[in-house]
């Protein structure tokens, strides 16, 4: 069973990478080559550190991106984004941005917690959670007029109509 891809902004697509089927929990991180391949989906395989490492940082990570976003609390967020920094620097007169991290490990993983803080920083109402009570998905909904309900129309728009249907169309 693969991920259903939703091509959500780097914060998401972190805590995109556990989701249910079925009522199973589900884990990409858990799958073979799982972390692999969520590092090559984001540009970041090129990362020399020690991949135990990487998923170590990744799991906070993205158990501090839930923590902000389910619970509200911000602390563990903040404890990520303890480990580096952005650098504004020039470089040939052109103007770079580098990130810092305290370890190599920690890049992927607070590359994708600052993700979270620029989304806020840019549109907050449009980080939501998918309107099916039953998924766990988030989006950052992009739409023109912010009307976007489901981390997908093909997953959950669809169970939700069917749903819809068959309350309005009782079998006898
Ligand atoms: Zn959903």
């Amino acid at each position: 069973m693969t991920r259903p891809l939703t091509g959500e902004p780097l914060a998401l697509d972190l805590v995109n990478s556990v989701w249910v089927d079925q009522g199973r929990r589900l884990d990409q991180f858990d799958e073979p080559h799982g972390l692999e391949n969520w590092l090559a989906d984001h540009g970041m395989s090129g990362t020399t550190a020690d991949s135990t490492a990487v998923r170590t940082a990744l799991l906070r990570a993205r158990s501090a991106l839930r923590s902000a976003l389910d619970d509200g609390d911000d602390g563990p967020l903040n404890d990520v984004l303890a480990h580096g920094f952005h650098r504004p620097g020039l470089r040939d007169g052109a103007p770079v941005v580098a990130t810092v991290t305290d370890d190599p490990a920690w890049l992927p993983a607070w590359t994708a917690a600052a993700d979270l803080v620029r989304l806020l920083a840019e549109r907050p109402d449009r980080v939501r959670h998918c309107a099916n009570a039953a998924c766990v998905l988030w989006f950052y909904d992009v739409s023109k007029n912010g009307s976007r309900r489901w981390c997908s129309m093909e997953v959950c728009g669809n169970r939700a109509k069917t749903a819809r249907f068959q309350k309005s169309h009782p079998r006898r």
